[in-house]
């Protein structure tokens, strides 16, 4: 792991800070894009030498390109353990794209279920396209939690729910871990559920892919997850294609979203038949091919090194932020966070006293070189949640945005393999000194707060 920790772009990049000098980031960013992990540009610059494209067959080096392009598909279902009546297919954009297409499927395979079943941390990826295509959706609340640090889902309302709409269930969608909080669900019980009552288990891991293992067969067939979508740049790989590995069934005798070149038998004017070879026929057009070999080459680094270290090493160190951000004065986290990350990836979203969340991020980034998220996290539900039960406005009271148009919010670190204990500490120095100084802050940012 040690040597992999330098085999990342963008580590020792320079930024400005707000006295004059530069200094190299520390990046606390990854739930948003992880860094490029270089191990991979050797094996993708030599496959690419080959570079043509796969929808010419005769030639060398598409012939090559076409077997690497396959073998990609391979290397992705293994890294989710994907059993032979699985497919994997490469789409243009990451889990957006790949629940959006999912949801299309799923609402034209089973009409008559018109509803769809998510819990209220979704990131809005997990959750819109499912109100688009599919027709209802229902809410899962959060768990009451006596202590006020909920954050879980409360998994027997989810059962009550799942039994309420059994006849009319399509699926159930739920997050492999939380980009707000990190908490991670458990995603084969609830697959275990959902198809006790008829319906599917489709499972966004565009968050939990690159931190702790994923299997898309569960302890037993019950449990299998159908659908698991993922992000390329989520999973040091920046400008590669999102995957969904889902059952092959359910795209078969269903008509592509997406037509054109590359996916059919025969075309006349009046008619056309698409193969029914998947995954190809879910892969119009020419695909992104230093994207796919991208993303393979680095999952196959990732799955040499294992899963299962990779998430240990994250939550060792996830324990120390957790640890030493909850001393800072002021410093409130939010999500279930009694010190415990077993069952947790290292995201931690937090408000320093009654700061604005907007200037808290600005600060860091200005004054320390801390690169961190803020506002909502394209999870607006589950952030007004969180916020509510914690009993706080997100840090928006005197201009959570930097500016007149204020959103409540919240502050976002997120670890990623190159993170270390350094990283943590730069942080905690930082948020330290924002906690000691607010005023003086304040004063800093005052134009951009007053909205001039
Ligand atoms: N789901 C979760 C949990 C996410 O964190 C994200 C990205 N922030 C998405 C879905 C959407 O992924 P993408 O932007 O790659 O489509």
């Amino acid at each position: 792991l040690d040597a992999l920790r330098r085999a990342f772009t963008g580590l020792d990049t320079e930024y400005p800070l707000a006295d004059g000098t530069t200094a190299p980031r520390t990046y606390l960013d990854s739930a948003a894009s992880t860094l490029r992990c270089s191990a991979a540009d050797d094996i993708v610059r030599r496959a690419l030498r080959h570079y043509a494209n796969t929808h010419s067959t005769l030639h060398a080096g598409a012939r090559i390109m076409t077997h690497l392009y396959e073998q990609a598909h391979e290397i992705v279902g293994r890294f989710v353990d994907a059993p032979d009546d699985y497919t994997t297919v490469f789409t243009g954009s990451g889990v957006t794209g790949g629940l959006n297409r999912m949801a299309r499927v799923l609402a034209e395979r089973r009409p008559e279920r018109d509803l769809v079943i998510t819990t209220l941390m979704e990131h809005h990826a997990n959750d819109l396209p499912h109100r688009k295509h599919v027709g209802e959706v229902v809410h899962v609340p959060l768990e009451n939690d006596p202590d006020g640090e909920a954050g879980r889902v409360d998994l027997s309302a989810l059962r009550a729910a799942i039994d309420e709409h059994a006849d009319r269930l399509n699926y159930v969608a739920v997050t492999a871990a939380s980009n707000v909080t990190g908490i991670v669900n458990p995603v084969h019980e609830v697959a275990r559920h959902a198809h006790a009552a008829g319906a599917l288990c489709v499972v966004d891991a565009a968050q939990s892919a690159a931190h702790v293992p994923i299997s898309v067969q569960g302890p037993d067939a019950a449990e299998a997850l159908d659908v698991v979508c993922m992000s390329g740049h989520k999973l040091y790989a920046p400008g590669s294609p999102g995957v969904i590995v889902a059952r092959e069934a359910l795209f078969e005798g269903l008509e592509p979203q997406v037509v054109g070149g590359g996916i059919v038998d025969r075309v006349e004017t009046d008619r056309y038949e698409i193969t029914d070879a998947l995954p190809e026929r879910e892969e119009a057009g020419t695909p992104n091919l230093p994207g796919a070999l991208r993303l393979a080459a680095t999952l196959q680094l990732l799955g040499r090194i294992g899963m299962d270290l990779v998430a240990e090493d994250e939550r060792e160190l996830a324990q120390y932020a957790l640890e030493r951000f909850a001393a800072i004065d002021g410093l409130t986290i939010y999500g279930s966070h009694r010190l415990e990350v077993a069952d947790r990836i290292g995201v931690i979203a937090f408000n320093l006293a009654d700061l604005p969340h907007g200037l808290v991020a600005a600060a860091l980034n200005d004054y320390f070189g801390v690169a961190v998220r803020n506002e909502c996290f394209c999870a607006q539900p589950f952030v007004r949640e969180l916020l509510g039960r914690a009993g706080n406005a997100g840090g928006a009271a005197d201009g959570a945005e930097c500016g007149p148009e204020t959103q409540p919010g919240m502050v976002r670190a997120s670890l990623g393999l190159y993170n270390t204990e350094q990283d943590i500490d730069a942080a905690v120095e930082a948020l330290s000194d924002l906690a000691a100084r607010p005023d003086w802050y304040r004063e800093q940012y005052r134009p951009r707060l007053d909205g001039s």
